[in-house]
């Protein structure tokens, strides 16, 4: 029985937080098995089928090593496999999880430098084609990113950076957070040569939080043979040579890979191509409603709208965290807080992972009611607005589909 934060009141809660995300029936049913020996024939199956499914979302050939922890687990493994104390790395604080993968860099002995925006945009390859430049030793040892950061709804170009940093030829290794567009969001760990891909369980793959992941290339791999940060439960070899037989060094979350191995196939059953439409037509949907409502959106910048996640500011003397409140209590709908300096500025509405026009179309209404019983000023129409344009792609996927069937008839006749 789904347990909401309000007493039960019919219906079921909305919750339409970046992640995470609702875990879809088929993988809870996945999910929900008596757990096996993790060093029997019966696991070694799973892992074979797990380890080798997760590459092909990850768009890699190389190596993926699959952490029983969080996302921030994940950001630490990289790190402590690659660099050895004392290493310069170049971060961009693009919003708050930049910041705290920073902040754990700082902890582990590292020296980043960090390139700080407005965070209302993402990373400028520029500035980053320009410290590489100016660091005529090689000092710096690796440009860290965050794919799409989850604070503030702004989806960066990994390829423009990996080419900003070919054009400099320097040897630093690119590592980048995938932890909210993995599975949701075009992602390419090997034709955008990225050396460290970390990615988390909890959104883009439909899973409850608690497996995270390191996809890793042969440079990277072959950093981590001169690596000196002390690492032991992260450590990418003893985990690999494992791995090589089915097996993980020490007690897998078996359950949830049960729950990977489900995800992995509906990705591919609905097909990775259409997954990503889906979430782009969702955040396009999502971004007409605020416009609508004559809202502002946090990111700035069009061409780095993330599809997964629609970041809003409330008018200043208004108290986003209160409307998430008035929305919660009242309409079921939980939303994603604004997150540190953004507390109390802006409301997060999630749109990934297994959500549908209808579940967005929830969201937004719960949102448009919220908005009017909480005093925020706003137009109304932003429900509309996002309903016209479902409609309108609807109808677009609909005709293709027909034209397409006119076509195969034509081709069996003949
Ligand atoms: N990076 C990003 C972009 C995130 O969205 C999150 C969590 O939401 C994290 C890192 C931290 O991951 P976790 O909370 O799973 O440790």
């Amino acid at each position: 029985m789904t347990k909401s934060n309000s007493p039960h009141a019919g219906g079921r809660h909305f919750l339409h937080i970046p992640g995470p995300t609702p875990v879809p029936d088929r993988i809870l049913r996945a999910i929900d098995q008596q757990v096996i020996d993790h060093r029997g024939p019966a696991f070694q199956e799973l892992a074979k089928d797990v380890l080798s499914g997760i590459k092909t979302i990850f768009k890699t050939t190389q190596p993926v090593i699959i952490y029983p922890a969080s996302g921030t687990g994940a950001w630490e493994a990289a790190l402590v496999n690659t660099l050895s104390p004392g290493d310069e790395i170049l971060m961009v604080e693009t919003g708050q999880f930049a910041s705290l993968w920073h902040k754990m860099a700082t902890k582990l002995g590292l020296v980043p430098q960090l390139v700080e925006t407005d965070w209302r945009s993402g990373v400028d390859a520029g500035v980053i084609e320009a410290k590489l430049l100016a660091d005529a030793a090689h000092s710096i040892k690796a440009v860290c990113v965050v794919h799409s950061e989850t604070s503030t709804g702004v989806l960066s170009s990994i390829a423009a950076v990996r080419q900003a940093m070919n054009r400099t030829k320097h040897p630093a290794l690119l590592m980048v957070d995938t932890i909210s567009s993995l599975g949701s969001t075009d992602y390419r760990h090997d034709e955008w040569g990225v050396d460290v891909t970390i990615g988390g369980s909890q959104k883009g793959l439909m899973l409850p939080p608690g497996l995270s992941f390191n996809a890793i290339s042969a440079k990277a791999m072959q950093a981590s043979k001169t690596a000196t940060l002390p690492r032991a439960f992260w450590s990418w070899d003893e985990m690999l040579a494992s791995n090589e037989t089915g097996f993980f060094p020490y007690t897998p979350a078996t359950n949830l890979l049960y729950g990977l191995r489900e995800a992995i196939a509906m990705l591919h059953e609905e097909g990775l191509d259409n997954v990503f439409a889906r979430h782009i037509r969702h955040g396009e949907a999502a971004r007409r409603a605020v416009a609508s409502w004559g809202l502002t959106l946090q990111c700035n910048n069009p061409a780095e709208y993330s599809p997964v996640l629609t970041t809003v500011q409330v008018p200043s003397g208004h108290d986003a965290d209160h409307l998430r409140a008035v929305i919660l209590k009242n309409f079921n709908l939980s939303l994603g807080m604004g997150l540190a300096r953004l507390k109390g500025k802006v409301f997060r509405i999630g749109h990934l992972g297994d959500c549908n026009d209808l579940s967005l179309m929830a969201a937004l209404t719960g949102v448009e009611m919220g908005l009017a019983l909480a005093g925020i000023p706003h137009q109304k129409g932003g429900v509309d607005a996002a309903m016209a344009y479902l409609v309108e792609c609807a109808a677009e996927r609909s005709e293709k589909i027909s034209v397409s069937s006119v076509a195969t008839s034509v081709r069996v006749a003949a």
